[in-house]
């Protein structure tokens, strides 16, 4: 009996597959787990990263929403301690849910472009795994590291940038894909910051205030602070904030630092 087709790539689970050993090989080294590790990886798909870390590291876990793929995985670990296969939505997966140490776990993952964002937002989000090795599209890299007053530089870099220290690793060519994407990736090693430097409310406010800052990003900060419905802060306050997080409010959102937006929301409040 012949052996049924491959199945086509499903674009909706953004599936492209990492096919380059080399680069599948690299990608784990930069992960650097050791067998004392527990790591969770992201979208194991047919296991380009996955074959490279079982038995190496303590306990695997792979969360995979496809339904084939999660049960070829299933069946291919079956009967190993050390690795948990999770059929389940990532965005819908607390870290301390499969893991009972979640601020140890190392997470590593070539995912679908269109949910990377919300992706690192949810790890994130608390708890906090010690070290995140993602595959990213280069130019949403490019917004994560943008130098303060580029016109990359908005919301996402100011995010990730206050609760984390990022760092780009090495470029992936959409070659190493299949089938090959549009784009040219990177993969970025993001490492949250301990302990944590604000409490979850402060992030709360910081995030409303990003978000509403550069929605309004032509525009003055002393406009934005003023009239934006989500500040709408008297001129007063908003002047002694300025002062207090050392800008001029004829700046435009841009020129502000990470660490002044977080002086800034704690000056506001
Ligand atoms: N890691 C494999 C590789 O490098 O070849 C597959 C990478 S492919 C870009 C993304 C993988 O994430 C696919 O296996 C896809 O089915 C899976 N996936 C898509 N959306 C997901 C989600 N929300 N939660 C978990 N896995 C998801």
């Amino acid at each position: 009996m012949s052996a049924p087709p491959p199945r086509p790539a499903k674009r909706s689970l953004g599936q492209n597959f990492l096919v380059d050993p080399n680069i599948q090989k690299k990608i784990v080294a930069a992960l650097g787990a050791g067998p004392a590790d527990e790591v969770l990886e992201i979208g194991p798909g047919k296991g380009a990263l996955t074959r490279h870390l079982a038995g190496r590291v303590r306990r695997l876990v792979l969360v995979e929403l496809d339904d084939h793929l999660a049960l070829a995985l299933a069946e291919e670990y079956e009967g190993r301690p050390d690795v948990a296969v999770v059929h389940a939505d990532v965005l819908e997966t607390q870290l301390d849910a499969i893991s009972d140490a979640p601020a140890a776990l190392n997470v590593v993952g070539n995912i679908p472009y269109n949910i990377t964002t919300p992706i690192i937002f949810h790890l994130l989000a608390r708890p906090r795994p010690r070290q995140i090795v993602l595959m990213v599209q280069d130019d949403l890299a490019d917004r994560i590291v943008a130098p303060v007053g580029t016109k990359e530089y908005g919301a996402l870099s100011v995010g990730v940038r206050t609760v984390a220290q990022v760092e780009r690793l090495f470029k992936v060519r959409r070659g190493a894909f299949r089938p090959v994407p549009g784009v040219d990736s990177c993969i970025m090693r993001i490492r949250p910051l301990v302990p944590e430097p604000l409490s979850a409310q402060e992030e709360d406010r910081l995030r409303r205030l990003v978000r509403a800052a550069f929605q309004w990003r032509r525009k003055q900060l002393r406009k934005i602070l003023r009239d934006h419905p989500d500040v709408a802060r008297p001129e007063s306050v908003v002047a002694e904030a300025a002062r207090q997080a050392g800008f001029d409010l004829e700046d435009r959102p841009e020129r502000l630092t990470p660490e002044q937006f977080v002086r800034l929301a704690a000056a506001l409040h």
